[in-house]
């Protein structure tokens, strides 16, 4: 099988999570790509399958050995990166990555892997929307509610830079619109 990648991106509190779980739940050839990370862990969440919690230390050691294939810094301070090794791992075991990544590093592999990558944005249906869910989620300060806010902001002005553009309004509809993106993509059914 070629080497095809599925980049997913949509600004934090899009739905995206969800969308994604439901993907790798139904469409078995798709494999979770974890990214490293070096901000902390929130509550529930497993290193090395939600992330590779890394130190910075430890990061940027990966950073010189070019152990990335692509990296940025997300939130002040906060690296996130896709290890080349998570892909081979992937791509070895016969499936396809499936990368929920932020835009920069989406448009950096998209311009890697060229017509092996398909670029998924997942736009929420407002900011106003958007705010509402990430409070709900709890997991924000207000001085973070509105980093990942401003962020969102940003990411919208890219979202015309992406192969494909989902709109969630319904989570069930957007979830079989990225499916029907990924299955063509595939030339799968
Ligand atoms: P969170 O801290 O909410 O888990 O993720 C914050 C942001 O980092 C999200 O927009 C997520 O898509 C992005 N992100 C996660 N992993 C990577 C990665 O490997 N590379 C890049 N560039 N962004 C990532």
């Amino acid at each position: 099988m070629e080497k095809k990648i599925i980049i997913l991106t949509a600004p934090s509190g899009a739905g995206k999570t969800t969308i994604v779980r439901k993907l790798l739940a139904s469409m078995p050839v798709l494999s979770f790509s974890v990214s490293a990370a070096t901000r902390a862990p929130r509550e529930g969440e497993v290193d090395g399958k939600d992330y590779y919690f890394l130190t910075a230390d430890d990061f940027h050691h990966k950073i010189e050995i070019h152990a990335f294939a692509e990296y940025e810094m997300v939130y002040a301070g906060k690296y996130y990166g896709t290890l080349k090794s998570e892909l081979e791992r992937i791509w070895h075991d016969g499936q396809i990555p499936m990368v929920d990544i932020d835009v920069k590093g989406a448009l950096a592999i998209k311009e890697k892997y060229h017509d092996n990558a398909l670029t998924v944005f997942i736009e929420p249906p407002s900011l106003d929307a958007l705010r509402v869910r990430l409070s709900e989620r709890g997991t924000e300060t207000k001085d973070s509610l509105e980093e990942r806010l401003a962020k969102a902001r940003y990411e919208l002005s890219f979202s015309h830079e992406f192969d494909k553009i989902v709109i969630n309004d319904d989570l069930e509809r957007a979830y079989e619109e990225v499916k029907r993106l990924i299955q063509d993509f595939l030339n799968i059914k």
